[in-house]
């Protein structure tokens, strides 16, 4: 199957998120799928947010090996694109549109490999692919899926197909969304003393967070946690003192740290000018020692098809992982895709063609050699 086209095909498959709607992209994969043997099913998180799983062998002895991704794609932004958004077009050895980066290339490359060793699938200890729903917005679609298919597989280890440049990365960090809201007293605006202004309570907490010291050790890879205010709104109409503003703080975190202490700990740092803390997104960090036998055997398969053994890293963004590892009790997981890590929700996202048929490569080395070693390594 080629990788390629594939990943064409599923750029011009609009599946924006938000304005979220991946069912015919679900659908697409699916078909595709069951044409090929796979045991195919869909999960609907909500109308038409639909996540497709694939299943395949299971004969042999030992646990699973799932490779998981996601199929919805931030929106275009508001710049101009210098290409068709959804054309799929190969200009100077890079294929554009959004979404082929992050992550319809990997997606591609995990389910053409898979197709690619049909058959030869059955007879080992099976095959699990997860292309999921709603992930940009916080793995809406991986969390209950997780949930659902944790009882009945036995996964052993996973590979996630984010952006990566092909480089096996070991890890990432948390996310913890928080949704800030200060309350006021509305009044005139040409009588401000009636009234008690909520913008002017949550602008003092934003900058007493640009000022906030999470005080944590460094993680020799992920490095520490970081804070952004992504958005304050306030206000209905000038003339009116405001009584409410919300402001949404996005934090990432290295491992070992405990989002509910970090919870409180801002409620006693804002003090009285914010009067709600809650949080929309909570995500894990993901780790796996790096010196994981199967980890191990990653780095030694990558090692021929790249030309140089990479070196350990980590990424700064969360992927499936943060819902899917835990759901399948701490599976070794690396994050492995053909994407070019930078170019994720840019305009005129691209992705290296070249790059496509080395992670189908990759894929498929990592599925035999799992078939041949993985009742050893666990
Ligand atoms: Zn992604």
């Amino acid at each position: 199957m080629d990788a390629i086209e594939l990943t064409r095909d599923l750029v011009a498959i609009q599946s924006l998120n938000p304005g979220g709607d991946e069912h015919d992209c679900a659908l697409f994969l699916g078909g595709l799928l069951e044409e090929a043997g796979f045991e195919v099913s869909y999960h609907d998180f909500a109308p038409r947010r639909t996540s497709v799983v694939a299943k395949r062998g299971g004969r042999g002895k030992g646990r699973q090996l799932c490779f998981a991704g996601h199929i919805d794609t931030v929106p275009l932004g508001s710049q101009p694109w210098s290409v068709d958004p959804f054309g799929g077009e190969i200009r100077d050895g890079r294929l554009y549109g959004r979404g082929v980066t992050d992550m319809k290339s990997g997606i591609a490359a995990f389910v053409s490999a898979a197709v690619d060793l049909g058959e030869a699938l059955d007879d080992g200890p099976g095959l699990l692919l997860i292309m999921a729903a709603g992930e940009e917005t916080g793995c809406e679609g991986s969390r209950p899926l997780g949930a659902e298919l944790a009882g009945e597989v036995e996964v052993g280890a996973m590979v996630i197909a984010e952006p990566t440049y092909n480089l096996p990365k070991v890890g990432h960090r948390g996310a913890f969304w928080l949704r800030m809201t200060a309350a006021g007293k509305t009044a005139h605006g040409s009588m401000p003393e009636h009234g008690i202004n909520a913008l002017y309570k949550a602008a003092r907490a934003a900058g007493k967070l640009e000022d906030f010291d999470f005080n944590v050790k460094r993680h020799p890879l992920l490095g520490g946690n970081s804070l952004s205010v992504g958005n304050l709104h306030s206000g209905q109409n000038v003339n009116s003192v405001p009584d409410r503003a919300v402001m949404e703080v996005d934090i990432r975190t290295i491992p070992g740290v405990d989002h509910g202490s970090l919870r409180e700990g801002f409620l006693g740092y804002l003090g009285a000018d914010i009067e709600a803390i809650e949080p929309f997104v909570d995500l894990d960090s993901v780790w796996t020692d790096p010196a994981h036998p199967w980890m191990q055997r990653v780095f030694d398969l990558v090692t021929p098809i790249l030309g140089a053994r990479p070196e350990i890293g980590a990424l700064p963004f969360f992927t499936d992982a943060a819902v899917l590892q835990p759901a399948f009790g701490g599976v070794p997981t690396v994050i492995l895709g053909p994407g070019e890590t930078h170019m994720a929700h840019q305009t005129d996202e691209y992705c290296l063609v070249d790059n496509i048929p080395v992670a189908v490569e990759i894929y498929r080395r990592i599925i035999e050699d799992w078939a041949e070693s993985n009742v050893a390594v666990l």
